[in-house]
């Protein structure tokens, strides 16, 4: 163990690695730079070959190993564990990293207990020398420093932690597909239906602009309107967890500590309260905006521009305003 080398795992979305992928390349890089390695990644799926291979080397992977067997989809820990443990024994990264998603934040554990090392999740930075990385905790109002006695450090990272490389078709690197270890009598679950709701539009995870709605937003009438602002700015729409429990917009929706975490470029807080267990999930945004009718809402210390005043009033006039300036 400990060649420097870096494996990362990528998750697909349509056959392409997602945009959360991307970032843990360019983050793999600077590591396998600082520890005289390469960048492997570990690419498994039903009908994964040279193309996303391609993909990635052109994203900064060094080597791409594929693996192509529809027992990889849906994600099931029972059918991956088998292939990524032998790839790790074969590569002996120093550290392997994966997206913190449901798939990542699944199987991280699970690996790490395999090789017997440990695992670190939901991280957003990293010292590159020392392998030592930062998250959140305490529901986000503080940062932790986790480093490993063990090899190889495993950690989940957070999306929009790392600018992913631009993309370059000029590199090069080897695309070795591979076949998979595992067998289906592995398989200890059955996956017998999927109930899946995606929204429409621009993955909340991958928007520049969220518009997110809270207790104060009203109903499912000041969602609707959220989403035309979301529209004329190409942003998605997000919420906090008492609006998505009364039923006013789909869970998906959810943003902070129990929900999902975003780091957007431009955050609009429409009648959010900024709980802790909120902000976890929307603090790293680069510009938050909040409206609120209470001039001392908690909200107002994260936000860089505040409006006191009732969002249902405002929101209306901020879309016909944004729609103009757009024309
Ligand atoms: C373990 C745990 C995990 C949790 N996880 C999450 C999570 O992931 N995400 C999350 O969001 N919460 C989470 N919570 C809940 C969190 O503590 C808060 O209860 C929640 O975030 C509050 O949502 P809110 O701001 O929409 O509602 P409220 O706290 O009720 O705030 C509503 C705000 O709207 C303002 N307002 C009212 N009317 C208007 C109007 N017309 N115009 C403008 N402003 C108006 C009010 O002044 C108020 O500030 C969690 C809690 C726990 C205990």
């Amino acid at each position: 163990m400990g060649t420097g080398n870096i494996l990362a795992v990528v998750e697909l979305e349509e056959g392409a690695p997602t945009q959360l992928t991307l970032e843990l390349i360019a983050l793999a890089s600077v590591i396998a730079e600082a520890k005289g390695g390469k960048v492997i990644a570990a690419c498994l799926g039903a009908g994964v070959g040279e193309a996303v291979g391609r993909d990635l080397i052109a994203g900064g992977a060094d080597e791409v190993h594929t693996v192509d067997d529809e027992l990889f989809e849906p994600y099931q820990a029972d059918a991956w564990l088998p292939d990524l443990e032998a790839l790790s024994s074969e590569v002996g990264p120093v550290a392997i990293l994966m997206p913190h998603t449901n798939v990542g934040a699944d199987l991280a554990p699970r690996l790490a207990f395999r090789l017997g090392s440990s695992a670190a999740t939901g991280c957003v930075d990293v010292d590159a020398e020392d392998l030592c990385f930062t998250r959140p905790c305490y529901g986000g109002i503080a940062r932790e420093q986790v480093s490993f006695r063990s090899t190889p450090a495993i950690a989940t990272i957070e999306a929009k932690s790392f600018d992913a490389l631009p993309r370059d078709d000029t590199r090069s690197g080897a695309v070795i597909a591979r076949d998979a270890a595992v067998t289906p009598d592995r398989i200890r679950t059955r996956v017998v239906e999927r109930d899946t709701k995606r929204a429409a539009g621009v993955r909340l995870e991958n928007a520049n602009v969220i518009v997110a709605g809270g207790r104060g937003i009203g109903g499912p009438d000041g969602f609707a309107d959220a989403k035309e602002l979301a529209d004329v700015l190409d942003g998605a729409v997000g919420a906090s967890r008492v609006a998505c429990d009364l039923g006013w917009c789909p869970p998906g929706y959810q943003i902070g500590l129990s929900g999902k975490t975003v780091a957007p470029d431009l955050y609009i807080a429409l009648g959010i309260s900024g709980a802790g267990q909120h902000m976890a999930g929307c603090g790293n945004a680069k510009t938050i905006v909040a409206i609120n009718t209470d001039k001392d809402a908690d909200i107002f210390a994260s936000a860089r521009f505040g409006v006191v005043g009732d969002c249902r009033e405002i929101l209306p006039h901020l879309v016909e305003e944004m729609r103009s300036i757009k024309r």
